[in-house]
């Protein structure tokens, strides 16, 4: 019978019978297990990460289990060549100079010698000398106030502050700026406000010796097999044509930072570049002494390593050909205990939980794939190469991926981004979870939704608010490139990013002691995923809520025709069917979700695909293949001066903000939104 089972549920409402069974001892035992080597993408120590997972998976009953290897290009230092940052006074003689590591602290595995020196990936090797320009959080704006403040960063070194946008994208502006290095820093402002007392190991504040690595190459997966799986055979271009950082870029800590900062010279930085370091923040170029001059030595180099995917599948009962998929990364930049291993802790108990119900007879409805990719800190590479070589497959029969990057860093709040299609299934199950802060219970807040929608209020409805999706994680290739519908969820403290983000600092000892003693607020977030998943795989009806598409749709678009209105209307561009498009889905939705919902008969099969694949086709219809890029997705995307950031309406942004548009681009590009809006609506009616 194809809808008998416990599970074939039709109605979302109810709690999944597993989510009460995930183990915070369970996730503490991932954890301290996965966190006891550096596994760095590339080394021997990712593959025995790999080998455990997948062991895991095999433990827990799933129905096929593979490391899935690609031969990509990676990045890494030289063990024996720490890169450094000098000051060298006028002889050429080093006055200062950067340690190259970080020290150890606290932690014994924090003294392991196969922790690489520090680094940023894919940084070009070099030994520039030059002066130096202190370019605040180095995003474009902050390079054109410079440059209106008539200094260039043309053949010099710029000295900039992490925190406000994804890194490669500074180092993309720096070079376009003719910038001939990048030194990063951590400053206290951001990473460390509350003083020396709460610094690692006593609080979960960065050390002035800490660093964040990671990547500055701003495309993603492989860098020599664009859009391409690297797979055996496959042509590699050249190096050269690849599209790389093609200048030396460095992190320190800020103590060192300190000592460059307080050497140099020019103006007084504006107030909103002042950090918490006792110095007054200049601009440069140069220092107090003119001819002093910064150096920059670094032995990073690019060669092509194995990654692994782990891919566990689960076959479904009843669709094994709907697939609901989980995703994870397992590749750290050190330990990585919360950034991925609290999220690889959280993939593995839902695998255990979801394998051990099928061996006991409950087999999940649709098909789970349980994915552990590699070599997500180079560019997304071990999710973007699979997506690739699997990517008709994968458009055609996925429902949803579900990614979980770290699942916990800090104990305040769900965080979650998303298709505008999940947003109901992000607070149906938000609902279902207990808020593992026993206090905010006390004070009214007895669920995760709760807590959510205090810490994360959205302006215009009675929801938390559910971030558009950039990029930054696995999810991006699926919902950018293939335009399958995503979440991303984790549990959050109250700064942007957590202090000790992608450093030597982020230890068992970070997430056990000083973040989420007892593994409550893991475990928490660890039943969403759980819950989510449920959703997913075993609704009957596919939990997707279009009528929020086109709330959203015309929510963004109001914004942006008050944006860029006028200046369209100036250059005849008609906004005419682009918002009698919207009116039509928001008709197609309200029907499709009332009266054709309600005539549907849940026992016959076929009505039910039918109604599934309609809500299937609905992201599906906004992705331009015709684009020969990986952001093919017309309604948002990884803005293009920070993609972590999900910017709605992104290519007509970008062709708008140019100094000359073209007007005719312009035009196409409103015509295709507008095209692809009613695709949609008509998807929904049946029609074509
Ligand atoms: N999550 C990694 C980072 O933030 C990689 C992101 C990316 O390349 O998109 O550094
Ligand atoms: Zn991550
Ligand atoms: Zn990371």
């Amino acid at each position: 019978l194809p809808y008998s089972g416990q599970w074939n549920r039709k109605n979302d409402r109810e709690k999944s019978p597993l989510s009460d069974g995930v183990s915070s001892e369970n996730l503490r035992t991932h954890l301290r297990q996965l966190t006891r080597e550096p596994h760095v993408a590339g080394t021997e120590e990712e593959l025995d990460t790999a080998r455990y997972v997948r062991d895991k998976f095999l433990e827990y009953h799933l129905d096929s289990v593979k490391i899935v290897p690609y031969d990509v290009l990676l990045s890494h230092p030289d063990r024996e060549k720490p890169n450094k940052v000098y000051v060298l006074d006028e002889a050429g003689d080093i006055v200062f100079s950067t340690l190259g590591y970080q020290k150890p602290l606290y932690a014994p595995e924090e003294s392991n010698h196969r922790v690489f020196p520090t680094f940023n990936a894919y940084s070009a090797p070099g030994q520039p000398i030059g002066d130096l320009v202190y370019v605040g959080y180095g995003r474009k704006d902050d390079f054109e106030f410079l440059l209106s403040e008539g200094i260039s960063v043309k053949g010099n070194i710029v000295l900039a502050r992490y925190g406000k946008s994804f890194r490669a994208n500074i180092v993309k502006f720096a070079m376009e700026y003719g910038a001939i290095g990048v030194i990063f820093y951590s400053d206290p402002m951001e990473y460390a406000p509350h003083g020396d007392a709460l610094v690692y190991p006593d609080g979960i504040y960065l050390p002035d010796m800490g660093v964040q690595s990671g990547t500055v190459k701003w495309t993603d997966g492989d860098p020599i097999t664009p859009l391409r799986p690297s797979v055996p055979g496959t042509y590699r271009i050249p190096e050269s044509e690849a599209e790389l950082p093609r200048i030396p870029a460095q992190p320190i800590g800020y103590r060192e930072a300190k000592k460059l900062l307080e050497n140099l010279a020019g103006a007084e930085a504006p107030s909103r570049w002042q950090g918490a370091l006792n110095v007054t923040y200049r601009l440069g170029p140069g220092f107090v002494r003119p001819d002093w001059k910064v150096k920059m030595e670094v032995h990073t180099e690019n060669s092509v390593k194995t990654i692994h995917n782990v891919i566990g599948m689960l076959h479904g009962s009843v669709e094994p050909d709907r697939y609901v998929i989980l995703g994870n990364h397992r590749d750290a930049w050190i330990f990585g205990a919360v950034d991925p291993s609290s999220g690889t802790a959280s993939l593995l108990e839902a695998a255990r939980l979801y394998g051990e119900a099928a061996k006991a007879g409950n087999p999940p409805r649709r098909t789970l794939l349980f994915c552990s990719w590699g070599a997500e800190e180079y560019g997304l590479i071990g999710s973007t190469e699979w997506v690739e070589e699997y990517a008709n497959a994968l458009a055609d029969r996925t429902v949803i991926n579900l990614n979980v990057d770290g699942s916990i860093s800090g104990n305040k709040t769900l965080k979650a981004a998303g298709s505008p299609l999940s947003f109901q299934s992000l607070y149906s199950t938000a609902r279902k979870v207990r808020n593992p802060n026993p206090e905010e219970v006390k004070d009214g807040r007895p669920t995760v939704f709760d807590t959510w929608l205090h810490n994360v209020p959205s302006e215009n409805s009675d929801f938390p608010l559910v971030e558009n999706l950039g990029s930054g994680s696995d999810y991006a290739p699926f919902i950018h490139f293939l335009g399958i519908p995503s979440i991303d969820i984790t549990y959050k403290g109250g700064e942007k990013n957590y202090p000790m983000y992608h450093s030597l600092y982020e230890t068992f000892h970070l997430v056990d002691y000083l973040l989420d003693q007892g593994f409550h607020y893991m475990k928490a977030v660890t039943q969403v995923y759980v819950e989510l998943t449920d959703l997913y795989t075993n609704s009957v009806l596919i939990p997707f809520d279009v009528r929020d598409y086109g709330k959203f749709l015309r929510r963004q678009s109001q914004d942006f025709w008050k944006t860029f209105g006028n200046l369209l209307e100036k250059h005849n561009v008609s906004l005419v069917s682009w918002s009698s498009a919207i009116d039509n889905l928001t008709s197609a939705a309200e029907f499709f979700h009332g009266e054709h919902r309600e005539s549907l008969d849940l026992d016959e099969p076929y009505q039910v695909r039918r109604f599934n694949d309609e809500l299937m086709a609905v992201e599906r219809v906004f992705i331009n293949t015709m684009l020969p890029s990986g952001n093919r997705h017309m309604i948002y995307r990884p803005s293009s001066s920070d993609s972590y950031k999900g910017e709605v309406f992104g290519n007509l942004v970008d062709l708008l903000l140019e100094s000359d548009p073209d007007w005719n681009e312009v035009k196409v590009g409103v015509s295709i939104i507008a095209q692809m809006i009613q695709s949609a609506a008509d998807t929904l009616m049946g029609s074509i």
